[in-house]
């Protein structure tokens, strides 16, 4: 378990991590998952103990990273976002390396070997030069170093970034496989990625944490969950007067449709079910419904939504973090 409380990290005046607080619960998948330049390698470098904290403190199984790094950097295997591989080395040999300065026992090396191996499909390419694998399987590399000394949890800071989309999935499934054996926290800046992999959401944003949930409850989180959106033979007024005073309706968009026609978005109050009742009102009015249908705010709505109100004060800070933004759209 590892216990994060009131983390923050200063880099002169700038402040990339500011009061994180919360928990990660043995055997599930975690995702952070912000735009770049939201805090999320500063956060692993500071959990992993790569880096002080300015403030606050991480304790992993009760081990206060800061004052008893060995004992908790022991319980972590960690994937920093460059893979820390010796390129001259082959993939054999620089496990065996790794083996070595994790202090590993030498008469367990061959079992862990196999054994990591195994998890990540390397035994065909052990004996290749590093430098001339893939990057596919040198992530592989990457992720089997962060297993050896078979660590109870496993922290991958954007461990699909710069793959190719078949590699994407290799590894995607190798975490997910992975998590059934140990508890995981993966980074990354791509919405439907985290989606596909983790149990648990963490959105950062400008170093904070903004929501932390399942991927089902944070949608349920955002306000207006179910959207009915009607498509109305009448004019705006007539929709108007229609809804006019209607119980159960919390707030309505209007757009005009084609052809003399209009467009009704409907949030519902505490999610209630209005499909009914809004036939039969239109059905008196003579009013024809030429469609209806519920809207759910997908999981993209509530990251742009609650990262976009956190922008609103600072746009620009850095040019990369539109592009993050665009990508979660895109990907
Ligand atoms: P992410 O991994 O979410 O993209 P980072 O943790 O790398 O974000 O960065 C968070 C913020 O801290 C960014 O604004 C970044 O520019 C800044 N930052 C990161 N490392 C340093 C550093 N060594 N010195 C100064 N600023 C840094
Ligand atoms: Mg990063």
């Amino acid at each position: 378990m590892i216990e994060v409380s009131h983390l923050t990290k200063r880099y002169g005046g700038h402040t990339a991590v500011s009061d994180l607080t919360f928990t990660i619960e043995p055997g599930q998948i975690y995702g952070f998952l912000g735009p770049n330049g939201a805090g999320k390698s500063t956060t692993m470098n500071i959990i992993t103990g790569c880096l002080g904290a300015t403030q606050g403190e991480v304790k992993v199984n009760g081990y206060d990273v800061q004052d008893h790094p060995m004992e908790a950097k022991a319980c972590i295997g960690y994937l920093p976002e460059i893979p820390p591989l010796y390129t001259d080395m082959t993939a054999g040999e620089y496990l065996r390396f790794v083996l070595q300065a994790k202090g590993v026992k030498r008469k367990d090396w061959d079992a862990q070997l196999r054994m990591v191996m195994d998890k990540t499909r390397l035994h065909d390419v052990k004996d290749r030069l590093i430098a001339n694998l893939s990057k596919g399987y040198r992530q592989r590399v990457g992720i089997a170093q962060a297993l050896l000394g078979n660590p109870q949890v496993i922290i991958l800071d954007e461990p699909t970034v710069g793959l190719d989309p078949a590699q994407i999935i290799e590894i995607r499934e190798l975490i997910r496989s992975l998590g059934k054996d140990h508890t995981i926290v993966l980074s990354s800046h791509i919405l439907s990625e985290v989606q596909a992999v983790c149990d648990h959401i963490m959105i950062i944003a400008h170093g904070r944490l903004i929501a932390s949930d399942t991927a089902e409850n944070l949608t349920g989180l955002m306000k207006g969950g179910a959207r009915l959106v009607l498509l109305v033979k009448a004019t705006d007024q007539q929709v108007r007067g229609a809804l006019w005073g209607m119980e159960g309706v919390e707030h309505a968009e209007y757009a005009a449709g084609e052809d003399g026609t209009t467009c009704v978005t409907l949030t519902a109050r505490n999610g209630e079910d209005l499909r009914e009742t809004l036939f039969f009102r239109f059905a008196e009015l003579g009013l024809p419904i030429l469609e209806m249908r519920r809207d759910r705010a997908t999981l993209e709505d509530v990251f742009l939504e609650l990262t976009q109100a956190d922008d609103a004060g600072d746009a620009a800070e850095k040019p990369d973090e539109k592009q993050g933004g665009q990508e979660v759209e895109g990907a």
